[in-house]
């Protein structure tokens, strides 16, 4: 059973934007302004929703560095959350005062629902309050060990793990599989 504040959109718009880093083959998906203008295209939920329809951020380079600055700290509490919760916590908690995170009743599609935006001007505030209280909402209900790393020595994708047993390991099928050809032809090899 997940929270009133669970919004699936915002969990993958977390784990998506820890992702535009990708470590292992020293890519960066969020280097310049309009690599941030996509990102943000593709995640509706990190736009402000109460200033109408259409309305967009106009980014600058400042922009750019504080959305990086967050993803380290996205990225941080998705890879530490499995061994250090507490400490996952912390970083969340620290985020969402300072993007001055606050809770709002919508209501949408015949629902009621509660949204964490901002309520300052800055893009960043309000990707920290959507992505950050998303996370926050899955390790309440669902736990701390729903955060983590693919297991694909290649990869070091974060994922949030929603399924129903919650023993994901790798970020997708395609590195699961790949695995496990590797392990099959070690196993080949050694024979
Ligand atoms: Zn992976």
């Amino acid at each position: 059973m997940l929270d009133a504040c669970y919004n699936p959109s915002a969990v993958q718009a977390a784990v998506d934007l820890a992702n535009t880093l990708k470590p292992v083959k020293g890519e960066d998906e969020l280097e310049t302004v309009e690599q941030l203008r996509d990102f943000l295209d593709e995640h509706s939920p990190a736009e402000p929703a109460d200033h109408g329809a259409g309305r967009r951020w106009r980014l600058t380079r400042a922009d750019l560095a504080e959305v990086r600055a967050l993803r380290e700290t996205v990225r941080a509490v998705l890879e530490r959350a499995n061994t250090d919760a507490v400490e996952a916590a912390a970083l969340i908690n620290d985020g969402l005062r300072r993007s001055r995170a606050t809770p709002a009743l919508r209501h949408d599609h015949d629902r009621w629902r509660i949204e964490i935006t901002s309520d300052t001007d800055r893009c960043w505030t309000h990707l920290a309050a959507t992505t950050l209280s998303a996370l926050a909402s899955v390790i309440a209900t669902l736990g701390p060990a729903r955060l983590g790393v693919c297991a694909g020595p290649a990869c070091r994708a974060t994922f949030v793990d929603l399924s129903r047993n919650g023993s994901k390991q790798y970020c997708t099928r395609t590195c699961a599989h790949r695995a496990s050809v590797t392990a099959y032809r070690s196993r080949q090899s050694a024979r």
